[in-house]
């Protein structure tokens, strides 16, 4: 699979040719062509797979799709992560390919300022970047409304489950965590690089 495969338009193919990437990795080749179909999927690699772009750049063009149908407040995608560090990693990410489109990304961790994110939330984005707490916090404050978000990612879900395990240490939330992969993912496909 070369970049043409994937359909990406002239601006988003832009930002790609700027990072210098030659071709897509392996998890790039199977993933992105079922995000892109609206499918739901569950990725396993490795960091340094590539997996991110994997599925930013899907994200990028169902933002651009959504924008046009709902128009709006709140955001479009929302990325949980597990730690401040992959956050603002993500992040990164986020803004450098959502220049294709002007995009806005935020980011939202714990032991970040509540007030200044509250604000770059007010401000508006199509992109939040968060880990789960801190994202709670804010729309318990109604600093965002998640009601226009149709793309949802968990980035290294199985960490996150077992942050929730260590402070936990319950079997029911682990059932929970079950149920509600279950729940609300949607016949998935699972794709293993
Ligand atoms: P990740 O697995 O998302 O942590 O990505 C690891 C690294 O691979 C990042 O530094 C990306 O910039 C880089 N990367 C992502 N996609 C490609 C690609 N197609 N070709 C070369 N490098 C890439």
């Amino acid at each position: 699979t070369s970049f043409a495969h994937f359909g990406f338009d002239e601006q988003l193919m832009h930002q790609i040719r700027k990072s210098e990437y030659t071709q897509p990795t392996p998890i790039q080749c199977q993933g992105v062509p079922i995000a892109l179909s609206g499918r739901d999927m569950i990725g396993i690699a490795k960091t340094g797979s590539g997996k991110t772009a994997a599925f930013i750049w899907p994200m990028l063009v169902h933002i651009m799709d959504q924008k046009e149908l709902e128009p709006g407040e709140g955001p479009i995608a929302v990325i949980v992560c597990p730690t401040r560090e992959l956050c603002q990693q993500i992040h990164a990410e986020c803004k450098r390919f959502g220049k294709a489109y002007s995009l806005r990304s935020v980011a939202v961790y714990g032991g970040g300022s509540m007030w200044e994110q509250a604000k770059a939330l007010q401000e508006g984005a199509e992109i939040v970047v968060c880990t789960p707490g801190r994202l709670i916090d804010h729309v318990k404050k109604k600093a965002t409304s998640l009601q226009r978000v149709t793309y949802l990612v968990f980035d290294e879900a199985d960490r996150m489950f077992d942050m929730g395990f260590a402070l936990l240490f319950s079997a029911t939330f682990r059932k929970k965590i079950e149920r509600l992969a279950r729940d609300i993912l949607v016949d998935p496909i699972r794709v293993v690089q």
